[in-house]
């Protein structure tokens, strides 16, 4: 059942039942809450459909490999909502190579692929275009975090192209478009995404990247962007359960 959407940022022609990016504090940085609470946070807040997407064992006070590993033990069916157990997993090097091993990747529901500073080496400002095709091999990578992030170019077009034949899916970041965004050039770079994804007839993931409970769902600083552009609604996975269960199959 698809509940009624109860964020103050509700938006009828984009309704969100779904946020698939999002830290609990294994994570080791922003956020004090557990899985749990997160879980009931998704579920009050309107949710269907709920991601935990710990950063990956490279991020400084992240959960090691055995914590993945676990995850496949955890209830699917909590609160009310159905729940998925991801990793933001860090590329750490241009070869495309990723913080969890395939054996432990291949037990969890779905993986974001994302490049981080410092983690990536060499931290540089050439096209890293090949780095996140590469990395797209790897078992159950379904998204592309943040790409919009100028202090790790990549050439969008060519990206996004190669995506779309691999059946991976950008996602655009809530945390980018903030006005205090710690990355680089996210609105002018999430406009050429978002402009790309309408040509292509590809679609995308919309990602809060909430640390701990406090931005589950939060989109607001998408809105606008999807608007302006007249993205087409039925290119937001968020908004289309049955699409996002293919992907995540
Ligand atoms: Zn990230
Ligand atoms: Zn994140």
């Amino acid at each position: 059942m698809i509940n009624s959407n109860t964020f103050s940022n509700f938006n009828s022609k984009y309704p969100i039942y779904a946020d698939l990016h999002t830290h609990s504090i294994s994570s080791g940085h922003g956020s004090e809450d557990t899985i749990t609470d997160m879980i009931r946070c998704a579920s009050e807040s309107g949710l269907s459909l709920f991601g935990i997407s710990d950063h990956g064992p490279a991020t400084s006070s992240s959960a090691k490999p055995s914590y993945f590993q676990s995850l496949k033990l955890a209830d699917r069916d909590r609160f009310g909502i159905r729940v998925l157990y991801g990793a933001e997993l860090n590329i750490i090097n241009t070869a495309g190579d990723v913080d969890l091993d395939d054996d432990t990747l291949s037990t969890l529901d779905y993986a974001i692929i994302s490049i981080h500073p410092p983690i990536f080496k060499p931290y540089h400002d050439k096209d890293l275009s090949s780095a996140y095709i590469r990395a797209m091999d790897h078992p159950k990578v379904r998204f592309l975090g943040h790409i919009d992030d100028a202090r790790f170019p990549v050439d969008f077009e060519y990206l996004l192209e190669i995506a779309k034949e691999k059946h991976v899916y950008p996602e655009i970041n809530n945390g980018s478009l903030m006005p205090d965004a710690y990355r680089i050039n996210g609105q002018e770079n999430c406009r050429r995404i978002l402009s790309i994804c309408k040509k292509l007839d590809l679609p995308v993931l919309l990602s809060s990247d909430s640390h701990g409970k406090k931005s589950i769902g939060n989109m607001q600083y998408i809105f606008p962007l999807l608007e302006e552009l007249d993205f087409p609604a039925h290119l937001v996975l968020n908004s289309d359960l049955s699409a996002l269960s293919d992907i995540i199959r």
